[in-house]
């Protein structure tokens, strides 16, 4: 999805979500007297007042307690009769100072994150004794990312080791932690990000851009078990580059699990993918347990 329909269905929801809300409440003026009564007594006051005619205050109140009152006792909550914004940074108009919003970017891609994955719900007991301390302290050192996020020392962070060593999970703490605090997280599998890029990559209307547009865009880029995507020729390593180069030079964060050591990293995707990812300050790379956990 490109930004254009993302915004589209974002301002499409909130006008439903509010015709919901007043077919809901015709629905119970129709069902109950008193209530119509009520509320028809509330107008006729309000337009009093619109009218700059001597309106009762007093008897204007008392109507509204009883008509809340009456709600109430239905079980009718004022969030049903006027739906909050499901953005509170746009309003749910999609745009911040004219610019696609983060919930707009979320929007482009949803692609499975671990909803339950978070810091709290870690068990650092799933790791051998021996390797609890270092652990222990790699988690530190994300949380301090996330809570320092986006004015961190580094911007890209790698977990490597092998399958079923968490390295997936602590990625998913990060999306769910920085996207609680209003950041545009996308978290995509390598195999769903080359397929992207093969679609950007070959496609020539009006679609393209939607496929590139919000991995360079979004505040963190997580892409999952680099090393098990294919590799397509002008494609894979390619666009990997492009897409890391771009947001370093943006400083924009990216995070890669991978099953890969770095000279595999070196030898799959070539020299300039590999100083990006090693050869940078910017980078903290840390391989989790070497024991499988899911064992
Ligand atoms: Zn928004």
């Amino acid at each position: 999805m490109d930004y254009k329909k993302a915004i589209q269905k974002i301002v499409a929801e909130r006008k439903a979500r509010i015709t919901d809300a007043r077919l809901l409440y015709l629905d119970l003026l129709r069902t109950s007297r008193e209530l119509y009564e009520t509320e028809k007594e509330i107008r006729a006051i309000k337009m009093d007042e619109i009218l700059g005619k001597p309106a009762d205050k007093n008897k204007l109140e008392t109507l509204i307690r009883r008509r809340d009152a009456i709600l109430h006792s239905k079980g009718v909550t004022d969030e049903m009769l006027d739906p909050p914004y499901r953005c509170g940074k746009c309003h749910d108009t999609g745009l911040v100072d004219g610019k696609p919003c983060s919930c707009v970017i979320n929007k482009c891609i949803d692609d499975g994150m671990d909803v339950d994955a978070t810091f709290e719900n870690s068990d650092l007991s799933l790791f051998p004794q021996d390797e609890r301390e270092r652990i222990s302290s790699v988690y530190e050192t994300v949380k301090a990312f996330c809570s320092k996020f986006p004015y961190t020392n580094k911007l890209n962070l790698l977990f490597m080791g092998r399958c079923g060593t968490g390295k997936t999970f602590l990625a998913s703490c990060i999306a769910n932690e920085l996207s609680a605090k209003g950041c545009s997280v996308i978290m995509l599998s390598s195999f769903a990000f080359v397929n992207r890029m093969l679609k950007y990559h070959t496609t020539f209307d009006n679609e393209k851009l939607g496929y590139l547009e919000p991995l360079l865009d979004c505040d963190l880029l997580i892409i999952d078990d680099l090393g098990s995507e294919n590799i397509i020729k002008n494609v894979t390593v390619e666009y990997l580059f492009h897409v890391i180069n771009e947001r370093m030079t943006a400083k924009k964060h990216t995070v890669f699990t991978t099953n890969l050591d770095s000279d595999h990293i070196r030898d799959r995707y070539g020299e300039r993918t590999y100083s990006r990812l090693f050869g940078s300050r910017l980078s903290y790379g840390v391989a989790l347990s070497n024991t499988d956990l899911r064992k």
